[in-house]
């Protein structure tokens, strides 16, 4: 395993004390000691709650990694862990249950927590390591933004001292801006105590020259929400004394080749200045067995919460179009645009830089109201689009995967797999785009003959979805493990978009200037017949005249 080699010579991967992390003392009131209620969906009315309670309150033993299974048949939801605490039933509830301020509970949106934040939010407030997959748009972000808001207060008004008490670790700086966006919700701008900060690329250089003996001292917030390059920049110049919480959002990718080296240095920095006991949360829509080992192995004691893994969100319907060729996959989406079939706003996914700009010509050619987003643009480009995209000023967004993970455009209406993914996960995040919060969203993805082994994969992800898979997805069988691992190392090679319909254009273009030609011929002939005749004409009338005065 690659990423546990990378891993251990930083941080070191001791199961029973990771980051010098001690157990908890266990706080809990017996009451919350109950055998697991597993009413995921708070279907159960409160008077069956209580009697439920009240004749099977079991104290349960305190032991690691305890497995307790949902008994929900058609869940494939599972909790595991030991002292696994109740569920929330209400945001209010944080109020009787952790002390949570009216005021803070005011300021969230929502009338009922979803099933991640049920369980999610209890775990980080009885200070328990979490590893969380949930669907994507099922609300991960406020799963842990809201108790660390409570909890980052409360440090605070025990002791100020401007260091960092939360870091957020995520893959995208659109993400991180889009984190930063519900903790200034929560915690009012930072009015209620609590300071969240983005490591942009200002607040790194005044980090660094503070360090450095500058006379203006810098503090980076009591909250840092970081990717992992910069962050990586920042470890000499912040203090992680003092740090409590720590969250990997889109995990898996977190430890995945791009990022792997920096998550590493960052783990190792961490377990190196961390003395106090570190709270962790690891939350994805994806989590491959081997990202889970992992993490479980940086974590004491964790909460392991598995809400429909392997599954796409199911308010995603999800259809697979057969488009012959590279060119019919452009006619395709021309039609769908004149069709209406693709109302904004829309995403449409390819599979590298170039791919996407040439789509963005060809679109641009048919008139739609189109822009692009991938890893080559500047990063006030990025945002400048996003912000349009979200204003609704660009309709159609043409992306490569740096735009898969976690971006929460309100009511994207369509997904298209321009280029069929290259893994499950990538497939899952880049779907995950559309039907969120509950919202309907369709996800198309394009396929040539040459996409089978991709398109496997795709159909596996679409039966564990429980979509109607057709009956010649299912003869396609599995896809081979050397297969996957191969298309998760290289793209598929393409052939340029436009090619064939700029081969045909030039047909065209040559018949079309033939038949101009011709009928240029054609006038002139006439043009020169009619001359003739005219001639003739005037001089058989002259013919005559002559005649006459003879
Ligand atoms: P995830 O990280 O799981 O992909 P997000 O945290 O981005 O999902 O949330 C997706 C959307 O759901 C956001 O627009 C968010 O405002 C909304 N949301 C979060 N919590 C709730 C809730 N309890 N009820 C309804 N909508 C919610
Ligand atoms: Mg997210």
């Amino acid at each position: 395993m690659e990423f546990f080699r990378l891993l251990s010579r930083g941080a070191k991967l001791d199961n029973a004390d990771a980051f010098g992390r001690k157990k908890t003392e266990d706080k809990k009131s017996d009451a919350e000691r109950i055998v697991r209620e597993l009413d995921f969906f708070h279907t159960k009315t409160a008077s069956e709650k209580k009697s439920s309670e009240d004749g099977e309150i079991t104290k349960r033993e305190r032991k690691p990694q305890a497995k307790i299974e949902s008994t929900i048949p058609h869940r494939k939801s599972n909790i595991r862990g030991s002292d696994i605490p109740q569920p929330l039933a209400s945001f209010e509830e944080l109020a009787t249950r952790f002390e949570v301020s009216q005021q803070l509970l005011g300021r969230v949106r929502f009338n009922t927590p979803t099933q991640i934040q049920a369980e999610v939010i209890p775990g980080i407030m009885h200070d328990r390591d979490i590893l969380a997959c949930a669907p994507t748009g099922s609300g991960k972000t406020l799963a842990y933004v809201l108790p660390l808001v409570q909890l980052v207060q409360k440090i605070n008004e025990e002791k100020k001292t401007g260091n960092v008490k939360a870091l957020i670790l995520v893959p995208t700086k659109e993400l991180a801006t889009q984190v930063l966006e519900q903790f200034t919700l929560l915690t009012a701008g930072g009015r209620a105590g609590v300071k969240a900060n983005i490591l942009t690329k200002s607040l790194l250089a005044r980090l660094t020259s503070s360090a450095n003996g500058a006379a203006e001292k810098t503090k980076p917030g009591d909250v840092l929400v970081a990717t992992p390059l910069r962050l990586v920049r920042a470890l000499d110049a912040i203090e992680l004394e003092g740090l409590r919480h720590l969250v990997l959002d889109e995990a898996d990718r977190l430890f995945d080749t791009t990022f792997a080296e920096q998550t590493d240095q960052i783990l190792g920095a961490i377990r190196k200045q961390q003395q106090d006991s570190l709270q962790k949360t690891f939350l994805s829509a994806t989590i491959p067995s081997s990202v889970e080992t992992l993490a479980l192995g940086l974590m004491v004691d964790p909460l392991r919460v598995l809400i429909s893994p392997g599954r796409a969100a199911a308010t995603v319907d999800q259809r697979l179009v057969f488009a012959g060729t590279e060119a019919g996959k452009l006619l395709a989406v021309r039609q769908m645009v004149q069709a209406g079939e693709l109302p904004p706003p829309a995403l449409i996914f390819v599979q590298s830089v170039e791919r996407a700009n040439a789509l963005m010509h060809e679109l641009v050619y048919d008139g739609v109201n189109v822009d692009v987003i991938h890893g080559e643009r500047t990063e006030s480009q990025r945002r400048a689009v996003v912000e349009r995209f979200k204003k609704a000023e660009v309709w159609v967004l043409i992306c490569t995967d740096v735009f898969a993970r976690g971006i929460d455009v309100h009511g994207v209406n369509v997904v298209i797999n321009y280029d069929v993914p290259q893994s499950a996960q990538a497939y899952i995040h880049r779907i995950g785009r559309t039907g969120r919060a509950g919202r309907t969203g369709k996800a198309f993805t394009l396929f040539t003959k040459d996409d089978i082994e991709a398109v496997k994969i795709v159909v596996n992800v679409m039966r564990e979805s429980g979509c109607k898979v057709e009956d010649w997805m299912m003869r396609m069988g599995k896809a081979d493990k050397q297969m996957k691992k191969q298309l998760k190392r290289k793209p598929s090679e393409r052939e340029e978009i436009g090619t064939q319909v700029k081969k045909l254009k030039a047909v065209e273009d040559k018949k079309r200037k033939e038949k101009k030609a011709k009928r240029e011929e054609e006038r002139l002939k006439k043009t020169e017949k009619k001359k003739k005749k005219k001639q003739k004409d005037a001089e058989n009338e002259q013919k005559d005249a002559d005649e006459e005065e003879l």
